[in-house]
């Protein structure tokens, strides 16, 4: 049996940032229903699955690190008792920095936590109040100097860039405070103006972003040791994030609470749950909806895609090869030939090789591998655009 990695949704936060068009409530009356909902959910599933090995886990939001800290122990003790997952599984937190103290610190020792995934976003005060950040700058390092201080595990962090009116001295400042302070991975996002938020409707018009302040952080990062092992992630040697790299590879995932997302393949499940395609899961963006369906135990609530199988739905191979392109030349790695061959029937591997020549111009073959050429790393949309066409052409030819 392959094995998964898990990923459990927190969907609370304080207050909204402006740019953020994540699923999260700031009602926190069902914080406790949720944290029960999620351990009945996982538990019920994991055992139908046929109890996978697990390769990883995420506590991801949201803001996990802002539900009360008895509650989060409860879930992560839930977690690892029913998995019973070996302490060498890399088992990550995501937190805000205004919310991290010594006792959240001390119960991720207890309950195994070997990652913290902080949001500082920026240590610009201006940065920081345009994003409208809960957190103010003396909170954010006075959590993250917490962390550093007192967490035994690895730390990474997130930074936003081309924020409008952010200067490349802001930019290259906010990486020097992650440097100083030894954190050895960072990740480091440009912002996206998405529809419906707050940003949008100020910045539409007027946002253009600012190609120098992106490039000038790469190379800062460069300069200083870090490698960029994927578009926005940054890494010291050894510190990649395990779960993200599985994320990339289209490894199988098992997503639990609500807006949470499962991809699987063959070989994941148990006997009778057994599939021959790789199949998905989509739950409902409403934690309402969320609670009061594990309550009655009916998956046809928990989704907001028509599905066929027990929940689930099947991926076209077609489109699982495409999302293989998407999500392999985001990584310095690239595309393993060798998974396309394990993973997909013998027309679609020659289609991955076809679609492959087609593109060759953007592509560099490397023993085992296909990824993209430097030049295109940070500009794939033409890419995968050649790609789509090629994938059409070609299955249409056949
Ligand atoms: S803390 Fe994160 S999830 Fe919460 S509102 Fe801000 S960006 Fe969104």
């Amino acid at each position: 049996m392959n094995d998964v990695s898990l990923y459990f949704h927190i969907p609370f936060c304080t207050a909204k940032c402006d740019y953020c068009d994540f699923f999260s409530i700031s009602d926190y009356s069902s914080c406790s229903p949720l944290i029960k909902a999620l351990l009945a959910e996982f538990s019920r599933d994991f055992t139908r699955f046929g109890k996978p090995p697990v390769a990883s886990v995420f506590i991801g939001g949201g803001t996990p690190n802002s539900v009360p800290l008895q509650l989060l122990v409860e879930l992560l003790d839930g977690i690892a008792e029913i998995t019973g997952a070996d302490t060498d599984v890399e088992w990550t937190i995501e937190a805000n920095p205004e919310h991290i103290t010594r006792e959240f610190i001390h119960a991720l020792h207890d309950s195994r936590v070997s990652r913290l995934s902080i949001g500082v976003q920026s240590f610009d005060h201006h940065m920081l109040r345009i994003l409208n950040r809960n957190a103010s700058l003396p909170q954010t390092i006075d959590g993250l100097d917490t962390a550093c201080n007192f967490f035994s595990g690895d730390i990474s962090i997130d930074l936003i860039c081309e924020i409008p009116g952010q200067t490349v001295e802001s930019a290259l400042n906010d990486i020097r405070q992650a440097m100083v302070r030894g954190i050895p991975h960072i990740s480091r996002y440009s912002l996206t103006i998405e529809d419906g938020t707050p940003f949008h409707r100020k910045y539409r018009d007027l946002y253009t972003g600012n190609d120098e302040v992106y490039a000038e952080g790469i190379s800062f990062l460069a300069e200083q040791g870090y490698v960029r092992y994927e578009v926005s992630n940054f890494s010291k040697k050894g510190y990649q994030c395990r779960h993200n790299l599985r994320y990339w590879n289209m490894d199988p995932y098992l997503g639990f609470g609500p807006s949470s997302v499962s991809t699987a393949g063959p070989g994941v499940f148990s006997e009778q749950m057994r599939m021959a395609k790789w199949i998905r899961r989509e739950q409902t963006a409403s934690l309402d909806a969320y609670i009061a369906a594990v309550a009655k135990e009916d998956d046809s609530l928990l989704l907001h895609k028509a599905q066929e199988e027990d929940g689930w739905y099947q991926i076209e191979w077609k489109d699982l090869l495409f999302e293989h392109f998407i999500m392999g030349l985001r990584t310095y790695t690239g595309i393993q030939k060798r998974v396309i061959s394990e993973r997909f029937p013998s027309e679609y591997v020659k289609l991955f090789a076809d679609t492959c020549a087609a593109a060759a111009p953007f592509l560099i073959e490397d023993g085992n591998s296909i990824r993209i050429r430097d030049e295109y790393m940070d500009s794939q949309n033409p890419v995968l655009l050649k790609i789509l066409d090629t994938l059409d052409s070609v299955s249409g030819q056949s």
